[in-house]
């Protein structure tokens, strides 16, 4: 009974997890357009391709009434063009109207989502109280955020605020449970401060030092909502740690291949999103590995 429980929950969640993936990756589009016509007024230099391309869809951004436009045709698409995954194979990841190549951002875009959730749930320690169900959904609620700021920041090298500062609201909410639900608040407290000085601290001199070079300021405020989400400075190091080790291990082969220059951008974003989602899921387990095997 309790397997059968368990296997209707995942199915359940990788749903949700494709169409919230779908979300996701419909967002980074209309924010991209927003972002275009934003520099544009500021007389900025854009492409105007894509400005052309994604302009349409950002005619009404965000209500329901907004339907996906193929950013090629700009045909408006009917509901069985939206279906997660679905869709995409079954026209084998073509536009159905001009039959252009949609690209494999959609897909790894819900297949990411839904991964994340299904992952998220067998990780998780057991959820028993409403409590537990709450910080749960607002963990899967957050990962959403993160996928858009993963894939913005992967494309566009950039980490849009629209989406930070929700971010840092869902972390506030987080570590606001966290601290209320306590047995020692004041601990729970300094450790939400003591993470943040890590995550965020950290990057904020850095980017004053070398006055923004080095990192963005987007970085300083994703690091803020990423350790007001974790709690704990502990696992707030491990995932800066990891950011760095994964970031190394992309660059290294790159520039040995001559594929990468130095001074090649690498987003940071991306690198510590992935450091963090280890840090929350594995991050106990890692950390316990290693005060046994080194101290
Ligand atoms: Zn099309």
């Amino acid at each position: 009974m309790m397997v059968l429980m368990d296997v209707a929950v995942i199915l359940l969640l990788a749903l949700a997890g494709l169409s919230m993936g779908s979300f996701a990756g419909a967002t980074v589009w209309r924010l991209r357009a927003r972002q275009l016509i934003e520099d544009k007024k500021e007389g900025e230099e854009i492409d105007k391709e894509e400005y052309k391309a994604l302009l349409p869809l950002s005619k009404a951004p965000f209500t329901a009434r907004d339907r996906s436009r193929c950013l090629h045709c700009h045909q408006t698409l009917a509901w069985y063009d939206l279906l997660p995954l679905v869709s995409w194979l079954s026209t084998g990841g073509t536009c159905r109207y001009c039959r252009k190549r949609i690209g494999t951002f959609e897909p790894l875009m819900e297949l990411g989502t839904a991964g994340f959730f299904v992952g998220s749930y067998l990780l998780w320690p057991e959820i028993i109280t409403a409590l537990d169900l709450a910080q749960f959904i607002l963990w899967l609620l957050g990962g959403v955020l993160l996928a858009i700021l993963f894939a913005y920041d992967m494309k566009w090298f950039l980490l849009p605020n629209r989406v930070v500062f929700p971010l840092i609201g869902v972390g506030v909410i987080v570590a606001g449970l966290r601290i209320f639900t306590s047995a020692d608040s004041v601990m729970a407290l300094i450790d939400v401060a003591a993470a943040a000085s890590v995550l965020s601290g950290l990057y904020l001199i850095l980017w004053y030092v070398s006055k923004g070079k080095w990192v963005g300021f987007g970085d300083v405020k994703l690091g803020l909502g990423l350790a007001l989400l974790l709690g704990n400075w502990q696992l707030a190091f491990l995932a800066l740690f990891l950011a760095n080790l994964i970031g190394c291990l992309v660059v290294i082969p790159g520039l040995v291949s001559g594929k990468m220059k130095r001074g090649s951008h690498v987003p940071f974003g991306p690198l510590l999103i992935i450091g963090f989602v280890i840090s929350v899921l594995i991050g106990q387990p890692i950390l316990q590995w290693y005060f046994t095997a080194f101290l």
